[in-house]
């Protein structure tokens, strides 16, 4: 990437690639907070992860919710179609 710096000792390209597993809570507590120091420091990365987190988070609700959001799409979904609900 054409951006890619340095900060806090890891670099923009490491961090994205391991923001996943950051979320995961895959990674150990130093690697942890060589991420989040970096995030700090750098506007590219505090950007991107920023996105990151909405989208996490919005997966994670849709995922606690799913009934009810899910069956009322079908049921939009069935009588668009003129099927019996
Ligand atoms: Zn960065």
């Amino acid at each position: 990437m054409k951006d890619d710096r340095i900060l806090a000792g890891i670099a923009c390209s490491q961090v994205l690639a391991k923001l996943s597993d950051y979320f995961d809570g895959e990674l150990d507590a130093n690697e942890c907070a060589k991420i989040e120091a970096h995030v700090r420091q750098c506007d590219n990365c505090a950007r991107f992860g920023g996105a990151f987190t909405t989208i996490v988070a919005g997966l994670r609700r849709s995922i606690e919710a799913p009934s009810s959001s899910a069956s009322a799409a079908t049921a939009r979904l069935r009588s668009r179609l003129g099927l019996p609900e």
